[in-house]
């Protein structure tokens, strides 16, 4: 039975369900492989897992946890800018189309 997948967040090391981790991958196109966000988990190749929240992306970075788990060097450098960025997503569109402050102004 595969109904519960334990995976392992490489920054904390605790082993855990696979829904309560975000999935990384390496992109395969240029030669110093980024680390790439996996947003759909459904990405072929080895992957790489972390919990969803900074400490543990940013624990993984520093160890270069990403590195060992794919064995191979690997440019991690935009692993938090881009846990960040998907951060922001759900809260902040809402906020980017209001251009309708009806201000009084004369
Ligand atoms: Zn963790």
């Amino acid at each position: 039975m595969k109904l519960h997948q334990q995976r392992t967040c490489i920054g904390c090391r605790t082993s855990t369900d696979r829904k309560e981790l975000i999935r990384w991958v390496l992109n395969d196109d240029a030669p110093p492989r980024a680390v790439l966000l996996d947003v759909h988990s459904n990405a072929s190749g080895r992957g790489a897992w972390t919990h969803e929240n900074e400490k543990c992306v940013r624990q993984a970075v520093q160890r270069r946890a990403f590195a060992r788990a794919f064995r191979a060097p690997v440019d991690d450098a935009t692993v938090l800018a881009q846990f960040t960025a998907r951060e922001d997503r759900p809260g902040a569109s809402r906020l980017s189309g209001n251009h309708d402050e009806s201000g009084s102004e004369i």
